[in-house]
């Protein structure tokens, strides 16, 4: 609290009032310690039995929390002793308050003030978890005075820097953190208290490790650490990595029989690849009074099928959630599904871990999680604190046995259903017809063909994701795709840091990612963002591009050691060197070709032209006929030559034919001109290039006489070709004297039309 200033009326007795209130305070807070330290943490069933301070009570009681949950009663008691806890529980189990109530505690009976500068730290592995915590924080602290803030990026970065020396507790995301660390002269954390890491095994893993150490390393060595997830590391260099200090290891479910919450009903179904689409859809149909949450692979992935779901109607309302949208986007979109009834999210991973959207029916998992931890946590988004909740996973027939076995033995109790034949809908013909209609859609099936195999092939759990097994062709056909796209595999280490690249992006901006990328620039404007992103106008030339791949067997099976990486077949279109230069941190350079669409058209291809059919159905202008029926007419190299040969024989025979048709045109000409001499003697001192048009009768004004392969136009035609008809023809009198109209071969020089323009003054 800022304190008041001193009033000259009546001195004494305030600072009397003052010692005595701050005498109190001392008392009160002896008494706090001294019952922490008598707390029997197996007798406490509610909150309000807590040695708490009365904001915190009061906090918890107007945010209608009484009874504690089992994680809360084995952590807050050792948490309020000051003891580093690795924390373990069920997804929806109520870790959040099981650090929050000890984090306010600890800053509360360390007398902070808003003075004191940064005194607990919370990192989330994403912002949308960690704007969740940010609420939590803010129901149960609000008889605090601390200050409290978010730094999750997504926002102005200046603006975040000047809000954020004056914070005491942060919460925030990795990248985000370690960027204000790095950049803010005022950012102080030398007085940190408290860290706590949230999910931490994620926080922990490969995306983020480079990331946090640079963090750890701000940090002062004295201070209480705080691990919670509901798939808890327990390796010990991770925790070294930490510098923990003998943590208190409380795993409340540990001996319970499943990993996933009890009143979790989990079902999966075997489902080849190219179907799973088809089923997705007969799910949403058949469940459109639920609310969903459908787990997928990738932001492309979820991009696709929300968008062509959308237009097939399934008659539930659609949202979808990735990492690719803006912090704006993901917001909304997260508040809104939070308040509705009934509805199905398409997401990504980002919202695989701790977000607690009420009430959710179902989690569907169309793509295999990575592995079981993966799993524990999408389907933890329903069934959460008392409630029930279905999951359902597909798995392709490959995938079975090896998941089978995973689920087993970390305890995940997962039974195996089967759908209804005649729950079955083929939505493949819808697909294609919105593929055709839309190259959007068209690309972004590609884009998420590509991703998808990507992420088979990057698996780290080869028994379970096998890239040879994947059926190309008909899994780009069920897309709506007309063949799969090709994939280039290259080897070495380059593809080892794809592997990681995607996931760190996707979970976060700014630099999660590996060390070798710390270089990049950390502070990316919109414009960057922009123009990283690729094709943002849909190349029709990229389809062109596309050849369809040998089995991908062929190549993704032959060695262990190998990755992948796509081969973009539009890097020849824009200028690659474009393309290039704009991922290099020229920002400001960026923004101006931004802003200027001169600029900006330069890195763009030409318009394509589209013909129409009879239908109305747009085409490309040269479309490939079918690979199988071009190869039955023989070799490639023959069909050429004919063709070249064919078409040589059409120019040369086109030729004679124009050549002849010029020189009957000529000989016309001359004879028009001497008739007209001979007519009209008088009239012989007009200039070269202009010259008086014979009035030659309403007849000769119904076709062009100088279109020689126009049809049989009009019955009336002369046999022998008549000059066209000029523009100025048609407004000019028909019945004026022929001096009247006045016929310009091409003015070409300005002197012709000087004697032009005099002409038509003149007369
Ligand atoms: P976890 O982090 O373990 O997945 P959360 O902390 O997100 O779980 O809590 C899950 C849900 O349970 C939240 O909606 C939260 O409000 C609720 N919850 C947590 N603790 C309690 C409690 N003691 N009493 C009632 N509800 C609780
Ligand atoms: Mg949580």
């Amino acid at each position: 609290m800022p304190r008041k200033p001193k009033t000259k009326a009546a001195p004494v007795k305030k600072s009397a009032l003052r010692t005595a209130k701050r005498e109190l305070d001392a008392q009160s807070m002896r008494e706090l310690e001294e019952r922490i330290a008598a707390l029997d943490p197996a007798t406490i069933e509610q909150f309000d039995e807590l040695p708490l301070s009365k904001q915190t009570a009061q906090g918890l009681k107007q945010s209608h929390f009484t009874r504690l949950t089992d994680i809360q009663k084995a952590s807050i008691p050792v948490a309020l002793r000051g003891r580093d806890i690795l924390g373990a529980a069920k997804t929806g189990s109520g870790k959040t308050l099981a650090f929050l109530v000890p984090l306010l505690e600890a800053l509360y009976r360390a007398n902070w003030t808003p003075y004191d500068g940064l005194g607990a730290l919370v990192i989330s592995p994403t912002r949308e978890l960690a704007i969740q915590i940010f609420e939590v924080l803010r129901k149960i602290g609000r008889a605090h005075s601390f200050s409290a803030g978010l730094v999750i990026g997504g926002k102005d970065v200046q603006v975040e820097r000047e809000r954020i020396s004056r914070l005491n507790i942060l919460i925030c995301t990795p990248g985000r953190l370690l960027q204000h660390m790095d950049q803010a002269a005022g950012f102080e954390t030398g007085n940190l208290k408290m860290l706590v890491l949230d999910e931490a095994d994620r926080i922990l893993d490969m995306g983020f490790r480079s990331t946090l150490d640079a963090i750890v390393e701000h940090l002062p060595r004295e201070r209480q650490t705080m691990l919670f997830s509901a798939t808890q590391t327990k390796s010990v260099s991770d925790l070294a990595r930490l510098s923990l200090k003998e943590p208190e290891y409380i795993a409340v479910h540990e001996a319970a029989t499943t990993s996933t919450p009890a009143n979790l009903q989990q079902y999966y179904v075997v489902t080849p690849l190219p179907e799973k689409l088809n089923a997705l859809f007969g799910f949403l149909k058949t469940h459109l009074k639920a609310k969903i949450i459908v787990f997928l692979s990738s932001s492309k992935q979820v991009r696709f099928v929300f968008e062509t779901f959308k237009t097939l109607h399934p008659g539930i309302p659609l949202m979808h959630l990735h990492g690719k949208q803006k912090q704006t986007a993901r917001i909304e979109i997260t508040e809104r599904f939070s308040s509705m009834k009934m509805a199905c999210l398409f997401a990504t991973d980002i919202a695989a871990r701790g977000i607690d959207f009420p009430a959710v029916d179902w989690v569907v998992q169309v793509d295999c999680p990575e592995d079981v931890d993966t799993y524990i946590h999408r389907v933890g988004r329903t069934a959460r604190f008392d409630k029930a909740g279905r999951a359902l996973l597909m798995l392709a027939p490959s995938e079975e046995a090896g998941m089978a076995q995973r689920f087993e033995a970390r305890r995940v109790p997962v039974d195996k259903i089967t759908i209804k034949e005649a729950k079955k809908k083929s939505i493949q013909a819808q697909l294609q017809a919105l593929c055709f209609r839309s190259p959007e859609v068209k690309y972004l099936g590609q884009k998420a063909f590509i991703s998808y195999v990507k992420s088979v092939y990057l698996q780290k759990d080869k028994e379970v994701f096998d890239v040879s097994a994947v059926p190309a062709e008909e899994y780009a056909a069920s897309l709506g795709l007309p063949g799969a796209p090709r994939i280039k595999f290259l080897s070495g280490q380059r593809a080892k840091a794809l592997k990681n690249a995607p996931r760190a992006t996707a979970d976060d901006s700014g630099s999660e990612s590996e060390a070798g990328e710390a270089a990049k620039p950390a502070v990316r404007t919109k414009y960057d963002r922009m123009f990283e992103r690729k094709n943002q106008t849909v190349l029709s030339e990229h389809y062109a591009n596309l050849v369809r791949d040998k089995p991908l067997g062929d190549d993704g099976s032959d060695s262990d050691g190998e990755f992948m990486a796509v081969k973009r077949a539009d890097h020849g279109i824009g200028g690659s060197d474009d393309e290039a230069a704009a991922g290099e941190p020229t920002s400001k350079r960026q923004a101006k070709i931004a802003l200027s669409k001169k600029l900006s058209l330069r890195n763009k291809p030409n318009p394509t032209k589209l013909v129409f059919d009879d239908d109305g159905n747009p085409h490309q202008l040269y479309e490939f006929e079918d690979e199988a029926a071009f190869a039955a007419q023989g070799p490639a190299a023959a069909q050429k030559a004919a063709f070249v040969a064919k078409e040589g024989e059409m120019i040369a025979s086109a030729d004679v034919e124009d050549k002849a048709v010029a020189k009957e045109k000529r000989k016309e000409k001359r004879r028009r001109r001497l008739e007209r001499e001979r007519a009209d003697a008088s009239d012989d001192d007009d200039d070269a290039g202009v010259e008086l048009a014979p009035y030659d009768g309403p007849d000769a004004d119904d076709g062009s006489a100088s279109d020689a392969s126009a049809g049989p136009a009009g019955p009336a035609r002369s046999p022998s070709p008549e000059p066209k008809r000029k523009w100025f023809q048609q407004d000019a009198p028909r019945k004026r004297a022929r001096r009247d109209v006045v016929e310009v071969e091409e003015p070409a020089t300005l002197a012709d039309l000087e004697a032009l323009s005099m002409k038509l003054l003149g007369n």
